[in-house]
């Protein structure tokens, strides 16, 4: 079975959401959400999915950037975005510190603001604590594009969208991106949306 996702303008997208108690998280009934928000995850393909996005005001999330989405992204992009494959992570109460600030821009998109995209201003590097589905206290330390999509998926538990952090003229949908700009590396943005 596969969740629904709330789209920008539902409530349970812009509220925080609710912390996970030792008991809730050992629930069936969560660990069984936490199954579903994974199986949701990969049919569309995404790489993050924040439970606000499936209706639940809970703060749990799951990551996962499997090496197939990258076969046609050029490797110049990869390298340049620091993407690398993440295997799966489910990321239960988690508090986010930036360790590099150095701000990095490129296209973003979310499952809950279907059919655009934007260009979004990420810190370089995060430190996310958290627990894992069991209760086991997790530390991730990412850089890259694993510290951006940490960045928006966290977001979604304190009811922010990337519309609320994108260079405002970057908004594009999603067909002119994957017409134009889904190959586009730092320097065309910066050329085109960073003047
Ligand atoms: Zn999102």
């Amino acid at each position: 079975m596969l969740l629904k996702l709330f789209q920008a303008g539902h409530p349970v997208l812009a509220n925080k959401a609710q912390k996970v108690s030792p008991e809730k998280l050992r629930d069936p009934k969560t660990q069984q959400l936490i199954d579903l928000m994974i199986d949701t995850l990969r049919d569309y393909p995404g790489v993050g999915l924040a439970a606000p996005q499936v209706g639940e005001d809970l703060q749990i999330i799951v990551i996962e950037d499997k090496k197939e989405y990258h076969e046609k992204v050029p490797k110049k992009l990869l390298s340049e975005q620091g993407r690398e494959p993440v295997d799966l992570a489910v990321l239960v109460n988690p508090v986010l510190e930036i360790v590099d600030m150095t701000e990095k821009f490129y296209f973003e998109g979310c499952l809950s603001v279907d059919g655009y995209r934007a260009v979004v201003p990420r810190a370089s590097r995060v430190v996310v604590n958290a627990l894992d589905r069991t209760g086991k206290p997790v530390t991730v330390d990412a850089s890259g594009w694993y510290a951006r999509i940490l960045q928006h998926e966290v977001d979604h538990l304190n009811g922010t969208l990337y519309v609320g952090r994108m260079v405002a003229n970057s908004f594009i949908s999603e067909s002119m991106y994957s017409k134009d700009w889904n190959k586009a590396g730092f320097s065309l943005i910066k050329e085109r949306f960073l003047r």
